[in-house]
């Protein structure tokens, strides 16, 4: 689960991380209003959305006068950042950036263990830094049984602060960190960047935490921070309806039965280079009613352009599935390319039975299907 920088800061702040003064403004005015009621000199304007890489996709912005302010909040609400729409910016405290530090707790699968990450070259630019410059990263495991005394704490900020002003606050900061990543059952806390001002004070400007789903049930505060994007409403709507789906990227819409088939599907997908929209499995049933529900959330999503049905018949058959999508298409108003791979329990006369209507293209094999969806969705012919 993830939450909003807002939200996070809120946790800093109960842990005792500095952190800038900030107000949450749901529109210009109310930015306007709590930027005079801060007495703030330069403010900067952040969109709320859950994605990183706000500061380069528009979502950060400095103003340094009332007009300014108001003018980045209304821009920035009335926006999307990477598809997501602005509903809620955060106004803070300009502060003056000296240096941008990394911070970060995760959970490593190698050393099976929390890693601490730090780097001094932190912002912006840090998948950069990773990749081009890995030296310029710093990486501790935590032992469990030992996790972060007082003298280790020092030794991790000694790393980047030779002197004890700076390294005893940041010894401070990696322990509350630790302290909030591990209470909560987070799965990432992350400060980018953790500012040196010009005042010599260290400042998480930034602040990202996610947190294991499979926790939340002993973690209710933070279950409560929840708020789920349209694509997660979508999600959970189907769940009611006893569909797995999960959204993608891609254009190719896929329904499938069963998760394993549902990932050979996604799978055979990416080797010809595309993207799957999404991950829809109906489970066994050939139920025309169930299979208009599943059209309709595969339809729902505009990006998808084409629609792959992979079924395998076993105890539902192959037939009973072509005789449910034959019902279910004479009530559906689509004209999307529909390609169908039935396999299995009587395979043979379910794709009799769908070659009768000319709203379907039947394909043998899971191959043949993938292939003709690809081709479709460049607009060949099949
Ligand atoms: P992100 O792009 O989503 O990670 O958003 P951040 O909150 O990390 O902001 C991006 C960048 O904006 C930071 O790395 C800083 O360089 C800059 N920035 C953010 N807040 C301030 C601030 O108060 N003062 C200054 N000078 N720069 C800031
Ligand atoms: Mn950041």
């Amino acid at each position: 689960m993830k939450i909003h920088e807002y939200q996070a800061k809120e946790l800093f702040a109960k842990y005792g991380i500095p952190v800038e003064k900030h107000a949450l403004c749901h529109t210009a005015d109310g930015a306007l209003a709590a930027y005079r009621r801060m007495g703030l000199p330069k403010a900067v304007i952040k969109a709320q959305v859950l994605t990183g890489g706000r500061g380069k996709a528009g979502g950060v912005k400095l103003a340094v006068n009332p007009e300014e302010v108001h003018h980045y909040a209304k821009v920035m609400l009335s926006t999307s950042i990477k598809g997501l729409p602005v509903t809620k910016v955060l106004l803070s405290e300009a502060v003056a950036i000296a240096s941008e530090y990394y911070l970060s707790f995760t959970v490593d699968r190698n050393t099976r263990s929390v890693v601490l990450i730090m780097s001094n070259s932190g912002g912006i630019d840090i998948e950069e830094v990773a990749r081009n410059t890995p030296e310029k990263i710093t990486r501790f495991s935590i032992d469990p049984f030992i996790g972060i005394p007082d003298y280790l704490a020092r030794r991790f900020a000694f790393v980047y602060f030779d002197r004890i002003e700076l390294a005893g606050p940041m010894s401070r900061i990696i322990q509350s960190l630790y302290k909030l990543f591990m209470e909560s059952d987070a799965s990432l806390a992350e400060i980018n960047p953790l500012v040196l001002t010009a005042e010599e004070q260290l400042v998480a400007v930034d602040a990202k935490m996610l947190f294991d789903d499979n926790a939340l049930y002993r973690q209710s505060n933070i279950h409560t921070l929840f708020e789920p994007t349209a694509e997660e409403k979508i999600e959970t709507s189907a769940k009611e309806k006893g569909f797995s789906y999960i959204h993608m990227d891609g254009e190719i819409g896929c329904m499938v039965n069963g998760a394993g088939l549902a990932m050979a599907t996604m799978d055979m997908i990416k080797l010809y280079g595309v993207t799957p929209a999404n991950f829809l499995d109906i489970g066994g049933s050939s139920n025309p009613a169930k299979v208009i529900e599943a059209m309709k959330i595969l339809l729902h999503d505009e990006q998808v352009k084409v629609v792959l049905i992979n079924i395998f018949g076993g105890i539902t058959r192959c037939d009973d599935v072509a005789m449910g999508l034959l019902e279910a298409f004479e009530k559906m108003d689509t004209d999307i390319p529909i390609i169908v791979r039935l396999t299995g329990t009587n395979e043979q006369r379910g794709r009799e039975l769908l070659r009768t209507s000319t709203r379907f293209h039947v394909a043998e094999t899971m191959n043949e299907a993938t292939s003709w969806a690809v081709k479709s969705l460049k607009n060949k012919s099949i």
